[in-house]
C-alpha cells in the first residue's frame, strides 16, 4: 500500500513526505480510511507499530480551522505525560505548513499555562486522564464540539486505573463522536470499554 492510494490532501501528502514517511504501516494502512469515513476502530497494535500517526492523520485531515472553532475538535488521552509530549509533537509535526493548536495537558506541568492555552483557542487536546478531567471539572475544558475521542495504549491506562476519569470524559462528549481505540492487547476489560463506549467498532489487528 501506498500514502497516495489512501484518498489524502496534498497538504497532508506534502507533511508526510517531509517528516519522511513513503509507505503506510499495516495500521495506518488499515485504520486511516475507516477513520476517515467515520467509524470507530479498535486498533491492537503496539508502540513503534505507527499507531500515532494512524490517528492523527484523520484528525488532520479533518480539522475545521481555528478560526471556526476555538474550542477543541479532538481529545486524545494517553496513559502518561511523556507519551502526551510524544503523541503532541508528532501530531504538530504532521500537520506541517497548516497552523494547527495543538495542547499537551499532563500532569505535573503548570496548569496555568495549560488554561491560557484553552483560553486562547486549540483544536487538539492531547492529555492523560487525570489532568484532562481536572480541566474539565474546571470548565476549562470544553467538550461541546468534541467529534473524536482517541484512546491510546487502553491496556495501560486501565491498569493504571484511569477507568473513572475516561468514563467521565467519554460521558463529557456527544454520542456522534468518533472513538479510536488503540490497544497493544484486548482484555476483557478493555472490550467491556469498547462495548460501553463504542458504536459498532470495526477491529484491526496488526
Ligand atoms: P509510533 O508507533 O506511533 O510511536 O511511531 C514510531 C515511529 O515511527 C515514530 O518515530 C514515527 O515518526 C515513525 N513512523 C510512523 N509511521 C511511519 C511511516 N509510515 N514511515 C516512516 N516512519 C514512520
Amino acid at each position: 500500500p501506498r500514502f497516495d492510494d489512501l484518498d489524502l490532501s496534498p497538504v497532508m501528502r506534502r507533511a508526510l513526505k517531509h517528516a519522511g514517511f513513503e509507505t503506510p504501516s499495516p495500521i495506518q494502512a488499515q485504520l486511516i480510511p475507516l477513520a476517515l469515513e467515520g467509524e470507530d476502530v479498535i486498533g491492537q497494535a503496539r508502540t513503534g507499530t505507527g499507531k500515532t500517526a494512524a490517528f492523527a492523520i484523520p484528525i488532520l485531515e479533518q480539522l475545521d480551522p481555528l478560526e471556526e472553532c476555538r474550542d477543541p475538535q479532538a481529545i486524545i488521552i494517553v496513559p502518561t505525560r511523556e507519551l502526551a509530549d510524544q503523541v503532541g509533537r508528532e501530531t504538530q509535526r504532521l500537520a506541517h505548513g497548516v497552523p494547527t493548536e495543538v495542547a499537551v495537558l499532563a500532569g505535573g506541568k503548570d496548569i496555568k499555562r495549560q488554561l491560557r492555552q484553552l483560553e486562547n483557542g486549540v483544536q487538539i487536546v492531547v492529555g492523560t486522564p487525570g489532568r484532562l478531567h481536572d480541566h474539565l471539572q474546571r470548565r476549562s475544558l470544553r467538550t461541546n464540539n468534541v467529534w473524536c475521542v482517541v484512546l491510546d495504549e487502553a491496556d495501560r491506562m486501565l491498569d493504571i486505573g484511569f477507568r473513572p476519569q475516561i468514563e467521565r470524559i467519554l460521558r463529557k462528549c456527544s454520542k456522534d463522536r468518533q472513538t479510536l481505540l488503540l490497544s497493544a492487547t484486548l482484555p476483557p476489560t478493555v472490550r467491556k470499554l469498547a462495548e460501553s463506549y463504542m458504536h459498532e467498532p470495526a477491529v484491526i489487528d496488526c
